[in-house]
């Protein structure tokens, strides 16, 4: 070997002398070596040397047979070598660039055929890449993308720029619309001509789509806002605003550019402003949203407003508060309705508290839902002690069941009723009388959901009516039927008489000599006597017999079911009794207190109750007439 080889791998002769090649070139194929100069005269190729330190050299060889020996002519080529691995180690690196980048990379000559695509391109049409060269956009794309393409593939080929451009896809096989950012580079040969060029591409469909969907979103959200009749807003840390929505530009007359950068302090009045900091700063310090009543003044008309006002710290990705979104509603309205209606509310309850009558609400279930203070007192209880129970668990069941018949009717009919009620104070055990009225409370769809019942205690009106009618219908002095009330009973009893066929009998008497009672002993004394009269005739009677005072001392006597004789035997007692009674007027006894009688029965021709008292007087007339202290009758 020469010193040069030597020299190279940095051995010395002694190492190498009578070593075999394969010492030298451990990876060396020998046998290819020895069976390319069995047939040729020459062998060569590049062999790599590795030296023992590890770096590596390449020997272009050449090897000719010359007798035993072979002569090896080697050429240190490491440095080409190198350069040629370096080359292909890029080449192979910018393949699996392009063949990995989120990009459709290709090239295209003037015909627009394509002359390289990268693997993204190429699977976009489920090719392989070199199935792909030669095609064209009309090949593989909608018409109207194609089209597209190679508007802008003309640009650049006709004016050799680049040209950046949003490409219109077209809807690919699922419908989606295809977008494309593209950018495409003329590339020019070593004559310097333009007969390819380079392009990208990216799919931004999605981003578009996000972009898009995003972009309406944020239209509908200002328009939302804007339209919205409550003041929405941002403040950042400093309380300045960095946002105000159409309402509260309106409210302060500015534009949103103006109010940005503000704080409450620079548009409201200092009194209103350091309210909403208050809430703002609780906000920020606690951030947690804070949702309170907020209240704005005028100062030149003094009025107040009120807002209520959420505040909402918004956070970043650590969880700091970087802003406020506000959203104040005016609630003045409310406010002032709410006001309104309390003080409705407490007019209505000092009324209905003050009322006379138990004023009540129920619902559909018989529960109370109100009672006025005047139904607490007279049932012992609380409000809270009735409201929330039932008739059944106040009044117990067989009382409630009697309620709820006309509270079913108001329900059904949703129609007032009116009904005297009775039942028991609850202290005294005394029988009350109410005069109830209920009428159904109707909710805007029409509905029965209530009913409001009043009842007026009518126990002393009850009373005195009864009390009225009796003095309507009895006389004064003995408590005996009146004239009027006699007639209408007898009217009565004559038509049940005449309906079943029963007798009727009446007896009239008048006490004898009744004028010279009233002069000798005085008036008193003749309605004294006129008492006992009535009580002598009553002490003789029946309940079912009907007396009535029909004149001064002139009375009548109806006898249901009495035929004449029964009649007659009456009327003998009554006189017996009266001429037996010893009536002492003080002044000593009076002498001969007598009355007369005369008495009737009732005639198929009768019509009213005067045909049957003319006919007894008449024979009361005889009575008088044939001496008095007797009786006597007339039968037709
Ligand atoms: P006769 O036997 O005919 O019936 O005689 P008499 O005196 O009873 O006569 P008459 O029945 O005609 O008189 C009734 C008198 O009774 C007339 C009137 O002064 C008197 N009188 C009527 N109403 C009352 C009364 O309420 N109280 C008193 N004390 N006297 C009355
Ligand atoms: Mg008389
Ligand atoms: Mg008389």
């Amino acid at each position: 070997m020469n010193p040069a080889f030597c020299q190279t791998v940095g051995l010395t002769d002694d190492m190498l002398l009578g070593k075999n090649v394969r010492f030298i070139y451990p990876g060396a194929d020998l046998t290819d070596i020895q069976n390319t100069l069995a047939d040729s005269t020459v062998w060569q190729n590049e062999l790599e040397y590795r030296a023992p330190n590890g770096t590596s050299f390449w020997f272009h060889t050449n090897i000719t047979q010359n007798g035993d020996n072979f002569i090896w002519v080697q050429m240190d080529v490491t440095a080409q070598k190198e350069e040629s691995f370096r080359q292909i180690n890029n080449e192979k690196k910018l393949q699996s660039i392009l063949d990995h980048i989120p990009a459709y990379v290709f090239s295209k000559n003037r015909k627009g055929e394509y002359t390289y695509v990268n693997h993204m391109l190429a699977a976009l049409h489920a090719l392989k890449s070199d199935e792909v060269l030669g095609k064209t956009d009309y090949d593989l794309f909608p018409f109207q993308a194609a089209e597209s393409f190679e508007k802008n593939d003309r640009t650049v080929f006709e004016q050799h720029k680049t040209v950046r451009a949003l490409e219109d896809g077209g809807r690919d096989e699922y419908g989606i619309e295809r977008c494309y950012l593209s950018v495409k580079c003329p590339m020019e040969n070593e004559q310097g001509e333009v007969d390819e060029l380079l392009g990208m591409s990216i799919d931004i469909s999605e981003q578009q789509r996000l972009e898009k969907a995003l972009w309406a979103s944020q239209e509908k959200l200002n328009s939302i806002l804007d339209n919205m009749k409550a003041r929405v807003y941002i403040k950042d840390t400093d309380l300045r605003y960095t946002y105000a929505n159409e309402e509260l530009c309106q409210i302060l007359n500015m534009d949103r550019t103006s109010i940005t950068g503000k704080n409450d302090f620079d548009l409201f009045e200092p009194e209103t402003a350091v309210g909403f900091r208050t809430t703002d700063q609780e906000a920020l310090k606690t951030k947690q949203k804070i949702s309170r009543m907020e209240t704005s003044v005028d100062t030149q008309t003094r009025t107040k407003s009120y807002y209520w006002s959420v505040k909402v710290p918004l956070l970043t990705a650590e969880g700091d508060v970087h802003s406020i979104l506000g959203i104040s509603t005016d609630v003045t309205e409310q406010k002032r309705l709410e006001q309104k209606l309390q003080a409705n509310e407490r007019q209505l309850t000092t009324i209905l508290d003050n009322m006379k009558a138990h004023v009540y609400i129920k619902d559909t279930s018989y529960t109370y839902t109100y009672v006025n203070a005047d139904m607490c007192e007279y049932l012992g209880k609380t409000f809270d002690e009735i409201v929330g129970k039932t008739d059944a668990e106040i009044f117990g069941e067989s009382v409630a069941e009697r309620f709820h018949q006309s509270d079913t009717q108001v329900f059904n009919y949703r129609e007032n009723c009116t009904s005297i009620e009775k039942s028991r104070h609850y202290r005294t055990g005394k029988s009350c009388y109410f005069l109830s009225i209920k009428a159904p409370l109707i909710n805007d769809v029409g509905n029965a959901h209530a009913l409001i019942g009043i009842s007026t205690d009518v126990t002393e009106q009850q009373r005195m009516e009864r009390e009225l009618r009796k003095m309507a219908s009895t006389d004064v002095l003995t408590g005996a039927n009146n004239r009027r009330h006699f007639l209408e009973l007898c009217e009565k009893e004559m038509d049940r008489a005449k309906r079943y066929g029963h007798n009727l009998s009446l007896i009239m008497l008048d006490v004898d000599h009744f004028k010279h009672i009233n002069d000798t002993y005085g008036h008193a004394t003749g309605d004294e006597a006129i008492r006992s009269m009535t009580k002598l005739c009553r002490d003789s009677l029946r309940n079912s017999d009907v007396l009535g005072r029909i004149g001064g001392e002139e009375f009548a006597i109806l006898l249901p079911e009495t035929d004449l004789i029964g009649a007659w035997q009456i009327a003998q007692r009554i006189r017996q009794n009266t001429e037996d009674f010893a009536f002492d007027t003080g002044q000593g006894k009076i002498d001969g207190f007598t009355a007369s009688f005369g008495l009737t029965g009732l005639l198929e021709k009768d019509q009213n109750p005067d045909d049957l008292l003319k006919r007894a007087d008449i024979a009361l007339y005889d009575a008088k007439t044939q001496g008095r202290n007797r009786v006597c009758e007339k039968i037709d």
